[in-house]
């Protein structure tokens, strides 16, 4: 019955492989062909806020990302592939001469640095010739290498001791290990979600308070009526590595931060920050951070339990092609196979969040003017080269924010 099961698993599993990325690929030429059909003029809505110049950037742009992102999918799916049904995993495992947990660290230390080597293609192409083929990137290869070098310290700081931590409770504890870790690794996001703003975010970048006379009284009315601090709003040095421009909400308790790109700044007028401005507030106002914790915090319980639950079922880890178990398998075989079988449930995280960028948009609209966010909006449309338009399917798949259109038609349904 096991072989049965485990024999099913296998099939599923390569299913999973194949799909998913064939409809990736498929997601990715519909909206290639999207982009196709409006290659030259923007939607009649648009036409008297993006040139027709602008309008092209922006498709040329974003077309060259998309392919790049094909050829990056099939080179995911050929990974995975080796890892799993070739047993590439497996095989790196018993080459390594160390014993007890140190073994399993260090396999899945050397398992990231391999990974990272051959994500390192992909980021050098896109920093260094796409980006800057349309004039984006602003970073050099000596700050590239420092930026990697710091992540892959800060990775280790963070990963080896939790590492350590959860095999050391999967060792001990026996049936309840999944629980623990669990306790564990939750405590540790809420930790470092904490910190993000004022200890990890600084070693990427400078932080400094959003000044300015005329914006000053204007920031003061806005945060009093969100119970914020106007000393929580920050401009960060952005464009020592690009001049793509953003804001954004982070933190939660004390440590919470409104952060503008000096990049975006540039290009905004008083009005239109402090709109953007109010669609941050709005986000913590209408506590979206603690709400996108919450929902997280129970889908890695469930994530844990189906962890206890299969660590010691033989055709499941048959059933992903692995021979011989051990903790650290066992860990990168759910970190890694895990996400094919959630992609599907990826537009339920999409369609939440989108539903909170227009109450946060609401939130702004109802605080200062919608027509100032409109304009901000736009203007952070045509800074990033990004499209004004899309495929629904695509964008449903994997665009966080409401499409352009119909953003902008909600908003304008405020003015009054
Ligand atoms: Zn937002």
């Amino acid at each position: 019955m096991s072989n049965l099961y485990s024999y099913f698993t296998q099939v599923t599993f390569l299913l999973f492989i194949i799909v998913n990325h064939l409809v990736e690929i498929y997601l990715t030429r519909r909206q290639l062909e999207t982009y196709k059909n409006h290659a030259l003029t923007p939607p009649p809505e648009f036409s008297t806020f993006i040139t027709d110049s602008e309008h092209q950037k922006a498709i040329q742009y974003s077309s060259a990302k998309l392919r790049m992102g094909q050829f990056h999918l099939i080179y995911d799916a050929a990974l995975i592939f080796y890892w799993f049904p070739m047993r590439g995993a497996e095989k790196l495992y018993h080459a390594l001469s160390l014993d007890g947990m140190h073994r399993e660290v260090f396999f899945l230390i050397i398992f990231s640095l391999i990974q990272f080597a051959f994500s390192l293609p992909w980021s050098i192409f896109s920093t260094f010739h796409l980006e800057e083929k349309f004039g984006f990137n602003k970073s050099t290869p000596k700050l590239f290498i420092i930026d990697r070098l710091k992540g892959l310290l800060l990775g280790g700081c963070i990963g080896i001791p939790l590492l350590y931590a959860i095999l050391f409770l999967f060792q001990s504890l026996g049936d309840w290990w999944w629980l623990a870790s669990f306790t564990l690794v939750t405590i540790f996001q809420f930790f470092i979600v904490w910190i993000y703003p004022t200890v990890i975010a600084p070693l990427f970048n400078k932080f400094h308070p959003l000044e300015g006379e005329e914006l000053k009284h204007g920031i003061e009315n806005l945060v009093k009526n969100a119970g914020f601090n106007a000393k929580e709003v920050f401009v960060m040095d952005a464009s020592r590595r690009s001049s793509h421009g953003n804001a954004y909400f982070t933190g939660f308790g004390k440590n919470k931060r409104v952060v503008f790109f000096d990049t975006l700044l540039k290009q905004l007028q008083t009005p239109e920050i402090l709109a953007i401005l109010a669609h941050e507030l709005g986000h913590m106002k209408l506590k979206h951070i603690p709400k996108s914790m919450a929902a997280s915090l129970i889908l890695s319980f469930i994530g844990f339990w189906l962890m206890g639950k299969l660590t010691h079922q033989e055709w499941f880890f048959n059933g992903h092609f692995i021979r011989n178990v051990s903790p650290g398998i066992l860990l990168l075989l759910f970190t890694q196979a895990l996400p094919l079988y959630t992609f599907w449930f990826s537009p339920i995280g999409t369609w939440i969040s989108r539903k909170r960028e227009f109450e946060a948009d609401a939130y702004a609209a109802r605080e200062t003017n919608p027509q100032h966010l409109i304009q901000g909006l736009l203007k952070l449309y045509q800074q990033n080269a990004s499209p004004v338009v899309t495929d629904k399917i695509y964008s449903g798949f994997y665009n966080s924010h409401p499409p352009a259109l119909e953003r902008i038609k909600k908003l304008e349904s405020f003015k009054s």
